[in-house]
């Protein structure tokens, strides 16, 4: 009688509930802020994105307009639209999503409340995505983590290799090392209390990496490696 009786107990409805939600949903229960950089109308606002803000520890502008290939596909749309597949693909797994723009034909926010917004909503991770306006002879992703930040830097590994097989974009071959690089001048990052990178996925003034950031198949394989990464820092 005790084993029927012990098996009952275990099948209770409302524990293989929980069972099955934390199976399907490997991100049930995580919150993941996505921060797709600058905006589409920045350009346009000059006085607003050159105000200075704190940036942790010193003044810095408010935001920049971003870069463009040079056949006009901007960065701020690229990084929106990054940001709209990767929301989708980690919302399907269960997770909590925050966005810190939520439309492309804004101003700001700026890079303090950028962080704050991540920050207010205790994010077990989040990300700043980014593509670079680099050297046009040089091509390749970096991801970028805080300095003395062991969460941050663990999350740019994960990120990093998960994201290369799944793009088969090479690491940066004009700046950082290996894929990764260390900086203090980005307020973004400085004003984070919770696991953040940011990451440059390609150089848009690179002829080669143009053409993959301007097809949407592409761009749909960039948001699957970085939630693969953000799933492996996650569990
Ligand atoms: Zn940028």
């Amino acid at each position: 009688m005790r084993p029927v009786r012990a098996l009952r107990v275990y099948l209770d409805p409302m524990h293989a509930l929980v069972l099955a939600v934390a199976l399907v949903l490997p991100l049930h229960g995580k919150t993941v802020v996505i921060d797709p950089g600058h905006n589409g109308a920045n350009w346009s606002h000059p006085a607003e994105i050159n105000r200075l803000v704190d940036a942790g520890g010193f003044r810095k502008a408010c935001d920049t307009t971003g870069t463009s290939t040079s056949d006009g596909y901007t960065e701020a749309g690229y990084n929106f639209d990054v940001a709209l597949r990767l929301a989708r693909i980690l919302r399907h797994d269960g997770a909590t999503v925050v966005l810190t723009r939520t439309s492309n034909d804004g101003v700001g926010p700026c890079i303090d409340e950028r962080a704050a917004i991540g920050n207010r909503a205790h994010a077990d991770a989040a990300i700043s995505i980014h593509a670079d306006g680099g050297p046009s002879g040089g091509r390749g992703f970096h991801v970028i983590y805080k300095p003395n930040a062991p969460e941050s830097r663990r999350l740019a590994l994960d990120v990093r290799q998960a994201f290369a097989p799944a793009t088969g974009e090479p690491y940066s071959t004009y700046t950082g090392h290996d894929g990764l690089d260390v900086r203090t001048d980005l307020g973004g990052l400085n004003r984070s209390t919770v696991p953040k990178v940011l990451i440059e996925t390609a150089n848009m003034r690179n002829a080669e990496d143009a053409r993959l950031l301007e097809s949407p198949a592409y761009r749909q394989r960039e948001a699957s490696g970085l939630a693969r990464g953000l799933e492996r820092f996650l569990s």
